[in-house]
């Protein structure tokens, strides 16, 4: 695929590209809609990418059982990687609740550290992020050199809207969160999510009241990389 034509191809040719071009590739999913998307795309075309999850300790009970559907729906297993300590130990170690106090620490130990270890075993790794969810994530690229944490990074949605999403998710009957139909269209950790009101941004619901909107694992800007110069590094 030409340097450009990834700019304008659908995300399953996105997908396919990049299961092609790059050795080992992970995808990394938080479980929400736009993950369960991605999910969708990758298992129906049968794409041998590795799937895995952050499990903090902390996420809903929706967000679990949505995992199993997930796995059930479509013969995949979801990886958890989880981080060196459990809820109950981080509080013998940090203190009760350290979301609250220091959620970027939280963050830190619970989401950035762990998913750092763990692509370290890769070459690449997809998100399921859109540049319409944050500020940070608005120059995002379809591909890019992700500086963080030293490997590709291939955003095949990066280009589509919410809507878009949800209209995927109906055509395909793809299994989604049921918190999101009870006011939460963004979904993390329990302790760090709230329900959010009609007219409110979609992400206000994440971290509410602390100048926060990231859990840190997209804000660092990457440099975007040509297919070319991804199989090369890759290899
Ligand atoms: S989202 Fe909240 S509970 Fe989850 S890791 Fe971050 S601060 Fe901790």
């Amino acid at each position: 695929m030409a340097d450009d034509a990834l700019d304008t191809a659908t995300a399953a040719e996105i997908l396919a590209w990049a299961s092609d071009g790059i050795p080992k590739l992970t995808f990394a999913t938080g479980f929400g809609a736009e993950g369960c998307v991605v999910i969708d795309l990758i298992a129906r075309a049968k794409l041998p990418i590795d799937l895995f999850t952050l499990d903090t300790g902390v996420l809903f009970p929706e967000t679990y059982e949505l995992w199993q559907r997930l796995q059930d729906k479509y013969g995949v297993e979801i990886r958890a990687v989880r981080p060196s300590h459990t809820i109950p130990e981080q509080a013998l170690l940090h203190g009760p609740a350290l979301w609250e106090r220091e959620p970027d620490r939280c963050c830190e130990l619970r989401k950035v550290i762990p998913l750092r270890h763990e692509l370290s075993k890769f070459d690449g790794w997809i998100t399921a992020i859109r540049r319409d969810q944050t500020p940070q994530r608005a120059n995002a690229r379809v591909v890019e050199r992700d500086t963080k944490f030293g490997l590709i990074k291939v955003n095949p949605l990066v280009a589509w809207t919410h809507d878009d999403v949800w209209a995927h998710i109906y055509a395909h009957d793809v299994p989604y969160n049921a918190l999101h139909d009870r006011g939460f269209p963004s979904i993390g950790c329990a302790p760090c999510t709230s329900a959010v009101a009609a007219g409110e941004d979609p992400r206000s619901g994440r971290w509410r009241g602390k100048a926060k909107n990231e859990c840190g694992l997209h804000t660092v800007r990457s440099n975007q990389v040509g297919p070319d110069e991804t199989k090369t590094d890759a290899a």
